[in-house]
Order: C-alpha cells, then structure tokens, then sequence
C-alpha cells in the first residue's frame, strides 16, 4: 500500500519536529493531499492509525483537507482548474472523477500549480505546564 509508506514519512517528519517542544498530547494534524497524488483519504487514516501507535501522536485525530488541481496553460494563458472525466452529480454526490491534465480552454499542454502536495499543514497540540 503506497499510503502507508508516505504516512510513514509524514508521521516521523512530525514527531521529529514535536521533539523541540514540550508536548503533552497531540490533538489533530492537518494534512493537505493533493488530487493528483492519488493517495486515499481512507488508507491515509487506516496508515496514520497503525503507524501512530505507541507514539505521542496516538489517539490523535488526522483532519485530511483536499488540495484541487490547478493548471497553467503555456499556449493561451488560462490559469484555474481542470476538467474530470466521468463529472457528473447524482443524488447529490459526485461519483469517481478522473482528471484531465489539460487546459479546458483550448487543449493545450499545461503545468501544474497544485494538487501535488502532500504535506502536513499544521499540528494542534497540547503543550506541557511548566
Ligand atoms: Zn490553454
């Protein structure tokens, strides 16, 4: 599972970073995951879940806020999101969309500004009374 090893990551990125402060518990941690990294919101919790165990950042709670894609377009200039194939509402939800790395104006090859990054946002932590 490709989740697992870039939570892991992520979990030993944070817990180095917790160790300069005196942390009494760990609340939530805000990961923002980019559309185009494919990684599941669900695995992600299951791994944080597993990988979390026995570490300062048990029992805390993995708050995952989506990053869309974002294109720039290098022939007209469009600059914005992009289209989904399979886009399409019913009963109000939106079934599996597969996005189309191109410029929904005119076609053309473009660069992608966001929907990369998986990276944490911010962590919501308790610190120690001293
Ligand atoms: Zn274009």
């Amino acid at each position: 599972m490709h989740e697992v090893s870039v939570m892991s990551s992520i979990v030993e990125a944070v817990l180095t970073e917790l160790r300069k402060y005196e942390i009494e518990s760990v609340e939530e941690v805000y990961l923002t995951v980019g559309e185009m990294t494919y990684l599941g919101a669900e695995q992600l919790e299951f791994a944080y879940e597993f990988l979390t165990q026995g570490t300062l950042l048990e029992g805390s709670k993995l708050v995952i806020e989506p990053e869309k894609i974002t294109v720039k377009c290098s022939t007209c200039g469009y600059e914005g999101g992009i289209k989904y194939l399979g886009d399409e509402e019913e009963d109000g939800v939106y079934h599996t969309q597969l996005p189309v790395i191109s410029c929904p104006e005119c076609a053309g090859q473009v660069e992608v500004v966001n929907g990369r990054s998986c990276v944490v946002k911010s962590v919501k932590a308790v610190e120690k009374d001293v």
